[in-house]
């Protein structure tokens, strides 16, 4: 068996939704009943996503094997409903720092070590490794940046190279653009998509297919002058136009005869009946647009700039919704401006607090986890809106005045919160915090195992602070009960407060195993405490 390559370039600008493009892709081919899966190549210098800052560039989406990477990994994951490997995000970093380990090992024998072929050698490889180990039917490459970029200049070179080695029958390009609309009258804009295209071809790559984003369907006028300039077949110009639900996005590709086209043009033959499959699918979009009622989520927190910082965890709260048919509401609320006023907070039917780093607007968000606590208003707190749950049962229950995490504050007397023991020794910041899925361990007749219906369950990690279990007893004295642990009862995982409508916190990510259809089950709990 042989993989198809599909290989998603992006031109005009970034921004565009070719992330959602190279899912909807491959969403359609999975449908079909092809086994498939999405890589994301990251041109920038980071060895991965962990060190930079989420306001800046998104979230960080961390995968069941620990792998810090770019949020489209988490659109990949969400869309197919399918857990992939760290492998599956590709950075330049990664290239270069094996190549350069690979020289000084003295593998290439003398040989003066190049862009061509031993870095596009690399990049192939890993693809290559991708296709096999997991025996696809299709890969779907999304390459990041904006054609005409320095850093992603390797990349679309081993890709012109794959298209070559592995003949037109295998390989295929998708292009996306945009045709914008300068006045209502809506005139489709094509100078900027021709643009891209002829810089693609500079590079000797000739789009297969064309995604033009738009606002209102592309007219036919436009494919066909898009059509022209492009080299590409008007019929093989899609239309990317807005629609109210990134889930809806395979549908309108998949009425422009996309998958058709797609088996077509790699001469496979045999596509299977998928009426099953797309009834599923489609009850689950379905699901996610009818609304009957609105629950108002408070989001809590520092990176409440950009949406896409928590973007996993506002997706996981709509699933919540979805399953219970309601439609949820999330306000961001910068944490720093909460201090003197939490009680603006009255207004929610629920507050989230979710993760962070560093003691920036930190008052705020102990505040607003003691003010949940009082006013019986459900909580849900996820890693650090975990941890400051504890910090502020420390203080205001426990009346220790200055309880708080050793990350916040080095020399408080009473670190309720305290650094894992093997991160004391460690200098590098990159890669080195707790990561990943571990296996928990969920105490009987609580909140958590009505919550999970289970004594275990696998949930992803990325912290450097946990519960310290020396408060244990307090805690739990007090009626905060620590529902939840890992590592032979080394580390907390979950609190809640039996008494309080709903009180619950996990250091575990859950927002990363929420899936359309499939909310992750703290946050199905939430919601459910939250609408009632
Ligand atoms: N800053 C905390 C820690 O390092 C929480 C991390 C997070 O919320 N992801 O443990």
């Amino acid at each position: 068996m042989q993989t198809k390559f599909i290989f998603v370039t992006g031109g005009v600008m970034s921004g565009l939704g070719k992330g959602v493009v190279t899912s909807s892709i491959a969403k359609l081919l999975q449908l079909s009943n092809q086994r498939v899966s999405c890589v994301k190549i990251d041109p920038y210098l980071n060895y991965d996503a962990g060190t930079m800052n989420p306001v800046a560039h998104g979230e960080v989406y961390v995968t069941d094997d620990g792998g810090e990477c770019d949020m489209d990994i988490g659109n990949y994951e969400r869309f197919l409903n399918q857990n992939l490997k760290k492998t599956h995000n590709i950075t330049t970093a990664q290239i270069y720092s094996s190549v350069i380990e690979a020289e000084r090992r003295g593998e290439y024998l003398g040989a003066c070590v190049q862009i061509i072929p031993h870095i596009t050698d690399e990049i192939k490889k890993r693809i290559h490794k991708i296709a096999e180990d997991e025996k696809l039917d299709f890969l779907v490459v999304e390459c990041g940046g904006t054609v005409g970029d320095i850093e992603s200049l390797p990349f679309l070179e081993a890709l012109r190279q794959m298209r070559l080695e592995e003949g037109p029958q295998s390989v295929l390009f998708v292009h996306v653009t945009l045709a914008p609309s300068l006045d209502v009258v809506g005139e489709q804009k094509t100078k900027p998509t021709q643009h891209s295209v002829q810089e693609l071809r500079r590079i000797g790559i000739q789009p297969d297919f064309m995604a033009v984003r738009c606002t209102e369907p592309l007219l036919e006028s436009t494919k066909k002058k898009i059509s022209m300039f492009t080299n590409v077949t008007a019929s093989d110009v899609f239309s990317c136009h807005d629609v109210p639900s990134i889930f809806s996005v395979p549908q309108i590709l998949y009425e422009q005869g996309i998958v058709d086209k797609i088996f077509t043009k790699f001469a496979k033959v045999g596509m299977i009946n998928s009426a099953a499959n797309w009834d599923k699918w489609n009850g689950i979009v379905q699901s996610m647009q009818h609304k009957d009622g609105e629950i108002k989520i408070a989001m809590v927190g520092k990176y409440v700039t950009l949406a896409d910082s928590y973007v996993s965890v506002n997706h996981a709260l709509k699933h919540a919704g979805a399953k219970i048919g309601k439609s949820v509401s999330i306000d961001w609320i910068d944490s720093e401006g909460i201090n003197g006023n939490v009680d603006t907070l009255s207004k929610y039917n629920g507050i989230l607090v979710p993760g962070g780093f560093g003691s920036r607007g930190v008052e705020g968000i102990i505040k607003t986890a003691n003010y949940a606590r009082e006013k019986n208003i459900p909580y849900l707190g996820i890693c650090f809106g975990f941890q400051l749950a504890a910090v502020a049962f420390g203080r205001y229950v426990l009346n220790y005045s200055d309880a708080n995490s050793t990350e916040l504050d080095p020399n408080t007397t009473h670190p309720v919160v305290d650094l894992l023991p093997e991160q004391k020794t460690l200098s590098n910041l990159g890669g080195t915090l707790r990561l990943g899925a571990h296996n928990i361990t969920i105490k009987p007749n609580t909140i958590a195992s009505k919550t999970y219906n289970a004594d275990h369950v696998s949930r992803r990690h990325r912290h450097r602070y946990e519960i310290n279990t020396k408060y244990l007893h307090e805690f739990e004295k007090n009626g905060l009960v620590f529902s939840a642990e890992s590592d032979n009862s080394k580390r907390m995982e979950m609190l809640e407060i039996p008494s309080h409508k709903f009180y619950f916190g996990v250091q575990f990510h859950p927002e990363f195993n929420s899936r359309p259809g499939f909310p992750e089950e703290s946050f199905e709990a939430f919601i459910r405490a939250s609408a009632s």
